[in-house]
């Protein structure tokens, strides 16, 4: 395996470390086990320094990769636009990684301070190229009393289609028997309806599953109020990046919560990352919770063929939240990010011996 590493910026940097010593921590328990890491400074301090945020080549010299795992960008010092536009978005659409692809599950000794039920497991497959995020539209008659701004959404049926196969392949996959998708068709917006028209030509070739449809103001809502009951989620750019972070916090915050940039058809690499952004505010403090990360690289080996090392993280992780002594500030503790990464690396050791391959 030919892994890229991006750590990025602030907190992106500290997360990062403790999701390579996993990794070696891995490497020291099954000696074949063959991964070749690149680090790449590909970050804001870059930027300041070349102009850049990646090279030229950047992209070409991702594609030699299997896989890429990503920290986190952001920084006070560059536009947001700069450092999302010039490296996150160009690696999305480049190797056209069209699912988001966002696990939300309740872990041991985490209290949501939203929800209160501790048996949530359901996934949430985000389109993640096209749709409400694009390019086309703007801004006409600046500083006039007129001024306006126009933004056009694009959903084509390829891409509409792609992401509910995906989606339903993972809840086949994973003996799971509803797909929820979030529309919000009662409204007079045309692309809700065309969602709708082929979330559900496209489920037709899925007849084990059931597909259950909900308006996005009301999905929320269920969000809250009933999270046990979803097992696959699908949605649109737009949607789905709020119906994530909403995720997040009902499990417990954004220092848990992995997600894959996924190319299923594996003809690019996939990117793997936390949810979270670079955290300007505790960023040079240690303090991070390394969690989202290391269970980011948890997915990306389980990407690649290994399910048992993504089982054995992911184990690991319980464990430790189980056992309820190390614990970062954001999930009410005052562990360190280096004392989290050693904890995890410990019980990794002790559930890679008792691991079912
Ligand atoms: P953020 O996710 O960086 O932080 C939000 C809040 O959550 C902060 O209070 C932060 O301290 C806390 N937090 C986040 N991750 C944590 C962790 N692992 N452990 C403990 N606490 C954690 O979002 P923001 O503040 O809106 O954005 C900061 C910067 O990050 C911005 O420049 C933004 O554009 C960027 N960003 C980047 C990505 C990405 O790299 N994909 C995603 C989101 C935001
Ligand atoms: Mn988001």
């Amino acid at each position: 395996m030919k892994i890229a590493v991006i750590p990025g910026d602030g907190i992106g940097k500290e997360v990062m470390k403790e999701a390579l010593l996993v990794l070696e921590t891995l490497q020291e328990l099954e000696e074949d086990l063959s991964v070749d890491t690149t680090i790449f400074d590909w970050s804001s301090d870059n930027y300041m320094r070349t102009g850049k945020m990646m090279p030229e080549d950047g992209l070409s010299i991702l594609s030699e990769y299997d896989a890429i795992l990503f920290g986190a960008i952001g920084d006070k010092r560059v536009p947001d636009d700069v450092t999302v536009w010039e490296l996150i978005m160009p690696i999305r659409k480049q190797f056209n990684q069209y699912v988001n692809f966002r696990p939300v599950k309740s872990l041991p000794g985490i209290t949501s301070p939203l929800v209160r039920a501790d048996n949530i497991d359901f996934a949430i497959f985000r389109e993640n190229t096209e749709g409400e995020y694009s390019n086309s539209g703007g801004r006409l008659y600046m500083d006039k009393p007129q001024e306006l701004a126009i933004q056009n959404t694009v959903m084509t049926k390829t891409g509409i289609t792609n992401i509910v196969s995906a989606a339903c392949d993972y809840a086949l996959k994973y003996g799971k028997s509803t797909v929820t998708s979030a529309t919000k068709s009662n409204a007079v917006i045309h692309t809700m309806k065309f969602w709708d028209d082929c979330v559900a030509e496209q489920m037709k070739k899925y007849p084990e599953l059931q597909l259950q449809s909900y308006y996005i103001d009301a999905l929320v809502a269920y969000f809250i109020e009933r999270p046990q009951e979803f097992e696959v989620v699908v949605a649109s750019n737009l949607f789905g990046d709020i119906l994530s972070d909403l995720g997040s916090a009902v499990i417990g915050g954004l220092g848990l919560s992995p997600s894959g940039n996924i190319n299923p058809e594996r003809i690019y690499p996939s990117m793997f990352e936390p949810v979270h952004g670079s955290a300007p505010d505790i960023a040079g403090r240690g303090i991070a919770n390394p969690i989202a990360q290391i269970w980011s690289l948890a997915l990306l080996l389980g990407h690649l063929g290994r399910t048992d090392l993504e089982k054995v993280i992911v184990t690991a992780i319980e464990q430790v939240l189980e056992a309820g002594e190390v614990k970062t500030a954001d999930i009410g503790g005052a562990a360190t990010t280096a004392e989290m990464g050693a904890a995890i690396c410990e019980a990794v050791k002790s559930c890679f011996e008792r691991r079912v391959v």
